[in-house]
């Protein structure tokens, strides 16, 4: 294919000399597929266009929080008609209840909550709160899920028998691994030996509901359920952390699609409609520990952004029944359209989606119980990702650099983006698994 990136290649080379990798996140650096990043010059609707011109359907919509798709005019109007009234003033705001009471009103479980300004700090501020309301100190997460970098949360399972987690980032001492106890995703089991291990230590449990930073991995049914219960038994807290799902795979997120009510709930991306926010909240009495009220101090001078409120606010409105239907119905022929240049090519992919969130797991067959936790998932053969993902790259569609991360469909998809999707994808597999087999 020839796809000119000559304007990418040297801003990368000019942003290597600045930024470590090139990049402010590190998965921008393409480092699991190789290649040089696509800089990114404008986006409109579901489709981005680079500083070479060229165009793709974007699969990746930031991450999540483009589910309107990009530069959605009410959005851009709220951003601009704010700003020009100034973007931060460091005192509260009235849209600020505005964006609460929309975050509330999706969410049953959720009484009270503070704003923040990522998802990273919205989990870093959930567990503390866990921490100083239950007065204990161990938090149980489950290997491959993602819940930004604090430091208590960037620990992996121990090596073999361990109990104890170890840091999963140079820089996090042992001492805080010490406190996180990592289990495997979807293994019951697995939790109800941790959890008796922790005793009446144990603060929390955090789980994304649905895992989407492994590949989409769908909870088994009973898994929330069952933490549920053993939150419930151990005098320990829930979190779910939903940045990614909520307000996607429903208006009140997985806690809304599988009926299981946390005590805690992380937000981030969506809610901020392409603005820095992130969010937690829950059961009033856990808020009612938060400064200024109680002990446990959090804070932040951009939390709350005026900008990001209004962004969040005008997304959330536009977030109608209609849309989810939409939404569903989008992914679905996605998913049927990489199923289908699947099959036809003869490459072995299963492909696992829950609403618009969804994964091509290569080298995986369709059939059986699929990739339920992270060493099912680390088994799937990235390389062949790889190539995928640069043919289709070479064809104009944007998909996650990397075999482990979530497709993201969005409302401005339409049909013209699907089937140049498709034309694409029946290619791409082709190419993909005929460089596998060696033949030109
Ligand atoms: C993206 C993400 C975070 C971190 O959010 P940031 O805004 O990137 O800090 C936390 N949890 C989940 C599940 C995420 O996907």
């Amino acid at each position: 294919m020839s796809r000119s990136i000559a304007r990418s290649d040297a801003a990368f080379k000019r942003a290597e000399q600045l930024m470590p990798g090139g990049v402010n996140s590190p998965v921008r650096a393409f480092r699991a597929v190789g290649g040089t990043p696509v800089f990114v010059a404008s986006g409109s609707r579901g489709r981005i266009r680079d500083v070479d011109g060229n165009e793709y359907v974007d699969l990746v919509a930031s991450w999540g929080p483009m589910i309107l798709g990009h530069a959605h005019p009410e959005v851009v109007s709220a951003i601009v008609e704010t700003a020009r009234n100034g973007t931060s003033f460091g005192a509260p705001t009235e849209r600020e209840s505005e964006l609460a009471e929309a975050i509330r009103g999706a969410f049953p479980s959720i009484e009270r909550l503070r704003l923040v300004s990522s998802g990273t700090e919205a989990a870093m501020s959930a567990i503390r709160a866990a921490r100083g309301f239950t007065g204990r100190n161990v938090v149980l997460k489950f290997e491959g899920c993602y819940h930004g970098h604090a430091d208590g949360l960037l620990v992996q399972a121990g090596s073999g028998a361990a109990t104890f987690g170890s840091p999963s980032s140079a820089g996090v001492p042992e001492a805080y691994a010490r406190l996180t106890r990592v289990a495997t995703y979807n293994d019951l089991e697995d939790v109800d030996r941790l959890v008796r291990d922790i005793g009446n230590d144990l603060a929390a449990i955090i789980v994304e509901p649905v895992a989407a930073n492994m590949g989409v991995v769908p909870p088994a049914p009973g898994f929330l359920e069952g933490l549920r219960e053993r939150c419930d038994r151990a005098g320990a807290l829930l979190i779910f952390d939903e940045v990614i799902t909520g307000f996607r795979l429903a208006k009140g997120g997985a806690q809304e699609r599988f009926g299981v009510r946390a005590d805690l709930t992380v937000l981030g991306k969506i809610i901020g409609g392409g603005m820095p926010v992130g969010a937690y909240g829950g059961r009033a009495e856990i808020l009612a520990r938060i400064a200024p009220l109680g002990r446990v101090y959090q804070a932040g001078t951009l939390s709350g952004n005026p900008v990001s409120v209004a962004a969040g606010i005008a997304t959330l409105r536009l977030l109608t029944p209609d849309l989810y239907v939409r939404l569903e119905a989008t992914a679905r022929a996605v998913e049927k359209i990489l199923v289908d240049s699947a099959r036809a090519s003869g490459t072995i992919v299963r492909v696992q989606r829950v609403g618009s969130l969804l994964t091509p797991f290569f080298g995986v067959p369709a059939g059986g119980v699929g990739i339920r936790s992270w060493n099912d998932a680390k088994l799937c053969d990235a390389a062949a990702y790889g190539r995928f993902f640069h043919a289709m790259l070479d064809r104009g569609v944007y998909l996650p650099p990397s075999a482990f991360e979530a497709m993201f469909v969005g409302g401005a998809h339409d049909d013209r983006d699907l089937s140049h999707v498709a034309d694409a994808a029946g290619e791409a597999m082709r190419a993909a698994n005929a460089t596998a087999s060696g033949s030109p």
